[in-house]
């Protein structure tokens, strides 16, 4: 291919979508289906069409700029990630992969290289949890983990249903049994994301190889002791909610420790006492739980030490325990074709690249849920973050590496595209 990514559109095409923001300078706030999200999707969709791309949309919001190939019987190849944002965020996240994806297709379309399949790059909703508390939403729906009557039990803060939400924006969330999952299978999927931590930039690399997505086990745990006097009640006869919580998050963190999965983290991030008072042992606590590996065999050895150990602290002190699993997400292990032909083409390049392990979620990892639509090949490309900041206004990405990167994309698109 005789294109090369251009470093002016990457920078332009961020600049310009950051303006759809709800907090301006402090950071870039874009929650899923709100006003600003929709601005910036009509954004995309107008740039995909200046490209020259056929743009598609489903009930799920997600949009599909397609660069139609030789043959349409075959199954597409597809790229793409997200453009909602965690509050006060960074311009960075997800959008890095919307715009090498678009960039890669201009590339491809003007450098009039013939491709058999189709190529599509994709805006997929909502990959963010922190609306409606579901994270990858378009995706999710896409594999066929996100039904009507899910739809219906996710809200936002303000009580908003994820339901009543897609109506709102003139989606038809009541086809979405129908419509999902994907009907037609997909060849190959290839994303490009910031990488959210500092391996890339330590190890003095524009570019990784992403072997494997670990995935989120989400839950919530509540202790139910007995609220009481903080001086009347001998400490022999507490049933302290708040100590058997604060026991239960310190075993997960010596499980996490001592399992020998290489990518295995526990992290408990929000808690509620009840009634949270300075003077009264607490009654009622509240806690979340995310357990993260490469594998799901990993996460079960975990969970089934975690399950005894809580069983054991819930009989030593009088309390009652309750789990309740959100999510128990399949980690994906990146199709090691796609790995082969991503090392290949930017050795090809003269790009150094090195192979990583993401720990952030992303759209492939529900992209990569083979049984359901049939994608039998997943891969993902990392461009460095700046400290390994994200989730933060300080995220930044050097656009020279994104562009390296869309070269590496573009080229490894093509060679997908062209295969039997
Ligand atoms: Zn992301």
């Amino acid at each position: 291919m005789d294109q090369t990514a251009s470093v002016k559109n990457l920078e332009q095409w961020i600049e310009e979508l950051d303006q759809f923001n709800q907090t301006p300078g402090n950071g870039t706030t874009r929650p899923v289906f709100t006003a600003e999200d929709m601005a910036a999707r009509s954004y995309v969709h107008k740039l995909m069409e200046s490209v020259g791309l056929e743009v598609k949309e489903d009930n799920a919001g997600n949009l599909f700029g397609v660069l139609p190939g030789e043959d349409p019987s075959l199954e597409p190849v597809w790229t793409g990630s997200h453009i909602d944002t965690v509050p006060n965020g960074g311009k960075y996240d997800g959008i890095a992969g919307v715009f090498a994806g678009i960039e890669a297709l201009r590339m491809i379309k003007e450098s009039g290289a013939p491709h058999k399949r189709s190529l599509s790059a994709n805006v997929y909703s909502g990959e963010e949890m922190s609306r409606f508390g579901v994270c990858c939403i378009g995706s999710r729906a896409i594999a066929g983990r996100l039904h009507l009557e899910d739809l219906k039990s996710h809200s936002d803060p303000s009580g908003t249903s994820l339901y009543q939400a897609l109506k709102d924006v003139g989606y038809d969330p009541d086809s979405f049994d129908e419509e999902f999952p994907c009907k037609t299978p997909v060849y190959a999927s290839l994303e490009l994301h910031i990488e959210q931590n500092d391996v890339l930039e330590k190890s003095n690399y524009p570019v990784g190889a992403v072997t494997g997505i670990c995935a989120p086990t989400n839950m919530v745990v509540e202790v139910f002791g007995v609220q009481s006097h903080a001086g009347g009640t001998s400490m022999t006869a507490r049933r302290d909610a708040y100590m058997a919580a604060a026991e239960i998050s310190l075993l997960l963190e010596r499980l996490a420790l001592e399992s020998d999965s290489m990518y295995i983290t526990g992290t408990v991030g929000e808690m509620t006492l009840e009634p949270n008072a300075a003077n009264v042992i607490p009654g009622h606590a509240t806690f979340s739980v995310d357990i993260r590996s490469v594998t799901i065999e990993d996460k079960d050895a975990l969970l089934e030490k975690f399950y005894s150990g809580i069983k054991e602290i819930e009989e030593r002190r009088k309390v009652k325990v309750t789990t309740d699993m959100m999510n128990h997400d399949k980690a994906v292990i990146c199709d090691e074709h796609i790995v082969e032909l991503v090392r290949k083409g930017s050795a090809d390049l003269g790009i150094p690249t090195m192979d990583i392990v993401s720990g952030p979620y992303h759209d492939s990892l529900m992209l990569g849920d083979i049984t359901k639509v049939g994608i039998t090949k997943v891969g993902m490309l990392f461009v460095p973050s700046k400290d390994g900041i994200s989730h933060n206004k300080a995220e930044w990405t050097s656009i020279e590496d994104i562009a390296k990167g869309t070269d590496i994309l573009a080229n490894t698109l093509l060679k997908l595209a062209n295969e039997a």
